[in-house]
């Protein structure tokens, strides 16, 4: 949402033209996503004479049932042997979205990887963060990228990005994230299982292939010591609670009013690369050897 209210303000003039636009692609967004953005190409940044650039380091969902496959880990949900619940730790941001944005980045600025940039060379990246979100805003992490966040400075909110998108006909801008990704809520859970059929089919069928974890986790000889799962109940998707939380499974999952709306309402609006859903740090580390 923020993203593509960014790019529109910048093709339509109000701030200025940027000279590229990139998307960190999983390999595993929801048709919505890849719809929108074609659409986003087509009508909003083709006749601006801003190139969208599709980057990707491969699809998060094949490489994660991959034995052969180096796999960085998605933040799943675990139970542990004595029932204690924990998460693997995320790797998959950086790996998936990072990575390639920065390998992309460096190409652009003619010193690809691994030639060293000099001081002064760099590019001026726009984030889109709105200031209901302010939280997520972050300095870039290398000399060659520096941030902005044109939204803030702005101080837009995420309302004024839904009403801007609006006004241009763009109300129906999806959230983008992984169709799998752990940290969706409940009503996210139930927008796939309600409007895409396939879609869902595609996640029941990942999560219970995850349920000794990643296939690497397998070949490599880590034991498994529990099991994960996709929705933070730690019940299989199939019959994991997504239609409501009743007062009494919230008292037996022993979690405050604040938690059950992170359960319906899953942490953030989606994972954008500079500002991924949910804390890094906040995650326990696992006991499954999953994360290595
Ligand atoms: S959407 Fe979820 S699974 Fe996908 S990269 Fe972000 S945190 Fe990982």
């Amino acid at each position: 949402m923020q993203s593509s209210t960014l790019l529109t303000l910048s093709a339509k003039g109000i701030i200025p033209r940027v000279d590229y636009a990139i998307f960190a692609d999983t390999g595993w967004e929801p048709k919505a996503v890849y719809e929108h953005l074609d659409r986003l190409e087509e009508e909003i940044a083709a006749p601006a004479g801003i190139p969208v650039l599709r980057v990707s380091a491969g699809n998060i969902r094949n490489d994660a049932l991959n034995p052969d496959h180096r796999f960085a880990s998605m933040p799943l949900h675990i139970l542990n042997q004595d029932g204690r619940p924990g998460m693997t730790r995320r790797q998959c941001t950086g790996e998936y979205k990072i990575k390639p944005i920065k390998k992309k980045v460096r190409e652009l600025l003619g010193y690809p990887y691994p030639n060293r940039i000099p001081k002064h060379v760099f590019v001026e990246q726009w984030v889109g963060i709105s200031t209901d979100e302010f939280h997520r805003a972050k300095d870039a992490d290398v000399k060659y990228m520096r941030n902005r966040h044109p939204l803030l400075d702005m101080s837009w909110s995420r309302a004024d990005c839904v009403r801007y998108l609006t006004s241009l006909g763009l109300a129906d801008t999806p959230k983008s994230s992984c169709l799998g990704c752990p940290f969706h809520g409940n009503a996210q859970w139930r927008q796939i299982r309600d409007t895409s059929p396939s879609e869902w089919t595609d996640v029941v069928e990942f999560d219970a292939a995850i349920r000794q974890g990643n296939a690497r986790a397998n070949v490599t000889g880590n034991k498994l010591l529990g099991e994960a799962f996709l929705h933070r109940s730690r019940v299989p998707l199939s019959q994991a609670p997504i239609d409501h939380v009743t007062s009494a499974e919230r008292a037996a999952l022993r979690i405050s009013a604040d938690e059950a709306d992170v359960l319906e309402n899953g942490l953030e609006d989606g994972c954008s690369p500079w500002a991924c859903r949910g804390d890094a740090d906040a995650l326990t580390p696992d006991d499954f050897g999953l994360a290595t």
